[in-house]
Parts: C-alpha cells; structure tokens; sequence
C-alpha cells in the first residue's frame, strides 16, 4: 500500500489522500485549500498525479475543505465514480453549487476591478464544472460496501457533519481507515461517531488534538449574551457555517425561545439561503440525528428565512434588536461581511463566532481581539464585542479523539495524523505514542509513504 498525502498534511484544510491500494488508486477526500494565502494558492498548482489515473474518490464528508476540489479534479480529467454517504451527496451538491458560484464571482470582481495579477481572471471552477462532479456522486450507505476492482470501500458514520463518515478500504485482508472528520460525544444534533475496530493504517484528524473543549453549556452561554446585548439595544450577529452550525444555533434558539430564556418575540433571521436549503436537508434526513423528529421539523418555526439579496441589504438598517444568522462562519465572504461592516463600530452589538476560525481568516483575528478589520477593501472599527463560543465545535477535542481511537481492536502498523496545525498534530501524535504505544507520525505535505 502507498500513501500520499495531497494535502491537510500540518495543516486544517484540503484534505486529500491518495491511496495505491490492491492495483487501485483511491482518492481520500478532494478538499480545497483555505485561509492564508500561500496555502489558498495551493488550489492553482496543477494536482500533483495525472487527475485520469484515479480509479474512483471517496469523500468522507462535505465539508469544502474535504470535497471543494472535486469539480477542478473532473476539469483536470478525473473519470471515476465519487463514492459518498447519500446524505454528504446531498450536502455536496448544495456546497459545491455554492463554491462554483462565489468561483465565478470572484473572478468576475477581480476582472471589473483589475486586482488580479492574471488577465482575465478565471474561477477554480465553474457552476458547469460543478454540476459535471456531481454527476459523478454515488450514494453509498453507512454499513454497506462497494467495490473498487478488488478494492472494498465501506463507510461508518462519525457524527461531525449530516452523512460524515469514516472511510475504510479493505484489499488482501489489509484495511486502510481515513477518519475523516470526527465528532463530538455530546453533540447537539449528531450521535456520537460509531466505533471502528480494526485497521492495518490509519489515517487520523487532529484539529483538535492539542485542545480540551470547555465544559461550557453553549446554550446557557448564548442565552447570557442574547440576553444581555439585546438589554443594551443591540442585536447579535452570529457568522456561522451555513451547513451544520447554523442548525445548531437554530436549535439552540428554539430551546432558548421555547423556555421563555430569550425574548419569544425577538426576531431571529437566517439570513444565508444555502442554510435554508441545508436545513430542509436536516430535515428530510432527521433519522441521522439525535434529535426528536419534531425538533427537527420545528427548526425554522418563527424564523425569518432571508431570501434575496436585497431584502438582506435592507436587514442592515432593521430596527435592533434581533439575532442575525449568516454566513459565511469565518466571514471570509457572504452576506455576513454587509452585517460586520454595519455592526462592528457600534459596541451595543454583539459578534458571535459560534466555530473554529482557521488561522488567518477575517474571523480568525476577530476572535484574537482585532481593533480593526477590512472589508470590502475599507477598514472598519471593530467596537462590538466579540465572543467565541466553542461549545458549537463539530469537532472532538483531544480526549474524544484518543477515545475514539481505543475503540480499536488492535494497534494499526502505522499511523499518520492529518488535518491539524503543526502543533496540534503533533500533541496528538505524541498523546497516541505515549498513551497507547503505537507506532505514529505526522506527514508533511507531499509526502510519500510505502506500507
Ligand atoms: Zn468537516
């Protein structure tokens, strides 16, 4: 078996591992690139084997840092099959749409502008390209198993994300584990991830692997700062992921408004259409959730759903107060950077980061206690107070991720711990090392390993 690691190797984002396996070649993940620069420009480089020698993809889940790639990989002459769970193919198809559409504009503001250094700007992708990968996705469910010529690929479900799973490959009695993204024991809306026995390699996330996460109650904790903000005349602004976060915190606020702990008649706006629609996928898909299927059908019950992007415009001037929900979670772009521009100079509000800020992002210094940031090429004063609220992660922290790994039957022969800043990998890897005496390490990017 050969491993590559194509990226997430010391870092969070585009995750991609390429496998020989059985005669097959297997793409883990088809992540992008995101955060700083250098590493977003990582996304430009001509993938690193020919796209055409992949006999098939397996995503692990959604996520953009884990499938934004795929529509630039079928571009580049991928033919293969995408294997995913039907609920990541579902997400998949709303995120990647999404993804080609903010390619595009990108681009075409970089054209009107003259701010690129090519002329004329091009998108990564296009929502052609996009729809071209998707075309490609086969749903494959959690428990079942399909074949990639003598390869056989099955998924098991890790809460984290709606349909996230982890990947196993299995050819000649030796089994491959890609963990994908892990989630939580006591998450919000997902169950904790099923237990995986065995694997000869294993590939394992580390986002979290040199953190503990507080035992701070998210909902208390937002009932607090609703409360409080909106005492003072302000309105709360909550930059969220428009898939997964976003329904948390409208769960959240349901359970909040249901116990009489917020205003019943404060408004509450999902201003991201992408959320709407990941919501209605919740929805249709609420058996993979822990909550009770009427919670899940009552999640947007006295919710103003924020379609066009005028009305959006127009929810700037709105009387406070109110809870904004928008997008995107690290106010890298979307319709949340209309609301920060309106909100940060004034301290009555109040900006909530409910997820991990990728180092680097606007949302990344916010939380570090930035006086100032750019939008929109203008600096603006950041007044408002600005809270980070982890208890929201979709992510295990440390001890969820050892916990997860003593759930094996065996020591797998090696290894490899991925998508984590360098320190965090290397907590992990040693806390793995010391606590359970495998044999570990962190790959860097590129690199190439023989098994
Ligand atoms: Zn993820």
């Amino acid at each position: 078996m050969d491993i590559r690691f194509l990226g997430a190797a010391s870092t969070v984002t585009g995750s991609r591992h390429l496998v020989d396996l059985g005669g097959e070649r297997i793409l883990l993940d088809c992540g992008l690139f995101q955060g700083w620069k250098t590493l977003r420009e990582r996304n430009w480089a001509p993938f690193p084997v020919e796209p055409a020698s992949i006999s098939a993809v397996v995503l692990s889940h959604a996520h953009l840092d884990h499938s934004g790639y795929l529509p630039a990989l079928v571009k580049q002459g991928f033919k293969g099959k995408v294997f995913a769970s039907p609920a990541s193919c579902d997400l998949a198809e709303v995120l990647l749409l999404d993804s080609a559409h903010l390619q595009e504009e990108d681009a075409r503001r970089a054209n009107r502008l003259g701010s690129s250094r090519h002329a004329p700007a091009l998108p990564l992708y296009t929502v052609a390209d996009a729809k071209r990968a998707l075309a490609r996705m086969v749903p494959l469910a959690p428990g079942r198993s399909t074949r990639v010529g003598s390869v056989r690929v099955s998924l098991s479900p890790v809460g984290h994300l709606l349909g996230a799973c982890a990947v196993s490959l299995e050819a000649g009695g030796t089994t491959l584990v890609f963990s994908g993204d892990l989630g939580r024991g006591n998450d919000l809306l997902m169950p904790p991830p099923q237990r995986v026995a065995r694997a000869n390699a294993l590939i394992v996330e580390s986002t979290y692997g040199d953190r503990l996460h507080p035992h701070e109650d998210a909902q208390q904790r937002l009932g607090t700062i609703v409360r409080a903000t909106v005492r003072r005349g302000g309105s709360v602004l909550l930059p969220s992921f428009a898939v997964g976060r976003a329904q948390a915190l409208l769960l959240v606020l349901q359970r909040l408004r249901g116990q009489g702990e917020i205003p019943a008649d404060l408004p509450i706006y999902l201003d991201s259409p992408m959320a709407t629609q990941a919501t209605a996928l919740y929805q249709r898909h609420a058996k993979l959730l822990r909550i009770r299927a009427r919670e899940a059908a009552q999640l947007c019950e006295g919710v103003r759903l924020v379609g066009k992007a005028a009305e959006s415009e127009k929810l700037t001037r709105a009387r406070w107060p109110c809870v904004i929900i928008s997008a995107s979670g690290m106010a890298t772009g979307g319709r949340v950077l209309h609301h920060l521009k309106a909100m940060a100079p004034n301290p009555r509000h109040h900006i909530v980061f409910p997820g991990f800020q990728v180092a680097g992002t606007r949302g990344a210094k916010l939380v570090e206690g930035a006086r100032e940031v750019k939008i929109f090429g203008e600096y603006v004063a950041v007044k408002a107070e600005v809270s980070h609220l982890e208890g929201f992660s979709g992510h295990a922290d440390a001890d969820e991720l050892m916990q997860w790994l003593r759930g094996f039957e065996a020591a797998p022969a090696q290894t490899f711990v991925v998508h984590g800043e360098a320190h965090a990998a290397d907590t992990l890897r040693t806390r793995i090392q010391d606590e359970l005496g495998w044999r570990v390490r962190v790959p860097e990017h590129l690199e190439h390993a023989s098994l």
